[in-house]
C-alpha cells in the first residue's frame, strides 16, 4: 500500500491515507480533453509507463492481479481511509469475479478500514455484495473512453445510469468523484441522493484549469440540499474551503472509531 500524506507536507490523494492495488492495470483508457484543446490521459497511466515500468511489464493496459498485496490492510493496525483500486478499476469488465471476491472479502475481514472504491463501470456494482465499510463511488466519465470520444450527451447518460445503479445498492455510503467538473452537472445531480462527493479541477500535467464558478456553484447548491458532504480536490481554487467526509465515518485517529464527521 501506498501511504499518502509523507513528512515534508505533501498530501499525495488529500482524500484517503493509503491506496492499494491488489489489482493493476486498466483497458478504460480515459482521456479528458482540456479547455485549451489538449488532450489529458489517465494519471494512473502516466505513472505505469513512464515511473514504475517495472512494475507493468506488459504495459498499462494488461491485467495484473497480486495475491500477495491481499494481506496488506490486514497488517495495517491503525484504521485508515483505503483508496481501493487508484491504478486500476476493480469493476472493469476484465477482472475476474473470484478476484473481485477475494478482494472484496479482505475488506469485509479488516473491518476496522474504510475503503474507498471508485468505478467508471457502474453496472458491474451490481453483481456484488459489498461490506459496509466500502465506500461505493463512482466517476464523473471523461472525453474519451476506450479509443472513443464521449459527447456531453453520452457523458450526461453515463452519469444518469452511474446515479441509478448507485440508487440500488444498499451500502451505507455511495459517492461520486466529480474530477474534473468540466461542464454543469448539477441538473443531472437534482435526483441524486450521494453521501459524500470530491470536486476537483482539470489538469493537464502541471497545467491547471479551473471551473467556470457557476458551475461549482451550482453543484454545491444540488449537493448541499441533499445533504452531501463534500470535498475540496487541492487542485481547486475556491473559498470556502471544504474537506468533509460522510457519516458513518471511521475516524483514522488510532483506537478512535466513533461515528463522527470532519470539517476543515
Ligand atoms: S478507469 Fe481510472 S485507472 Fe482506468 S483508465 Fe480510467 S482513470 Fe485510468
Amino acid at each position: 500500500m501506498n501511504k499518502q500524506a509523507n513528512s515534508r507536507g505533501g498530501r499525495g490523494i488529500e482524500w484517503c491515507d493509503y491506496t492499494w492495488n491488489p489489482v493493476r492495470g486498466c483497458q478504460h483508457g480515459c482521456r479528458w480533453t482540456m479547455p485549451d484543446g489538449s488532450i489529458a490521459e489517465c494519471y494512473a497511466e502516466t505513472i505505469a509507463e513512464r515511473v514504475a515500468q517495472k512494475a507493468y511489464p506488459q504495459g498499462f493496459e494488461h491485467h495484473y492481479w497480486n495475491p500477495l498485496a491481499l494481506e496488506q490492510p490486514l497488517k495495517l493496525q491503525r484504521p485508515s481511509r483505503i483508496f481501493l483500486d487508484s491504478m486500476s478499476d476493480l469493476m472493469g469488465n476484465w477482472v475476474p469475479d473470484e478476484q473481485v471476491e477475494r478482494v472484496l472479502a479482505v475488506c469485509r475481514q479488516a473491518e476496522w478500514h474504510t475503503f474507498q472504491l471508485l468505478t467508471k463501470n457502474a453496472p458491474r456494482l451490481l453483481q456484488f455484495n459489498f461490506p459496509s465499510n466500502v465506500w461505493v463511488g463512482v466517476s464523473a466519465p471523461p472525453s474519451f473512453m476506450f479509443g472513443r470520444k464521449l459527447s456531453l450527451q453520452q457523458q450526461s447518460r453515463m452519469i444518469e445510469r452511474q446515479l441509478d445503479v448507485l440508487s440500488q445498492l444498499s451500502v451505507p455510503i455511495r459517492w461520486m468523484s466529480i474530477e474534473p467538473l468540466s461542464f454543469d452537472i448539477a441538473p443531472l445531480l437534482v435526483a441524486s441522493d450521494l453521501e459524500w462527493a470530491v470536486i476537483g479541477a482539470a489538469t493537464n500535467g502541471r497545467r491547471e484549469f479551473q471551473p467556470e464558478p457557476a458551475w461549482i456553484e451550482h453543484v454545491l447548491q444540488v449537493l448541499d440540499a441533499h445533504g452531501t458532504k463534500i470535498f475540496f480536490k487541492g487542485n481547486l481554487k475556491w473559498k470556502p474551503w471544504r474537506e468533509e467526509f460522510p457519516l458513518p465515518f471511521r475516524s483514522h485517529s488510532e483506537g478512535e472509531r466513533s461515528a463522527v464527521g470532519i470539517t476543515a
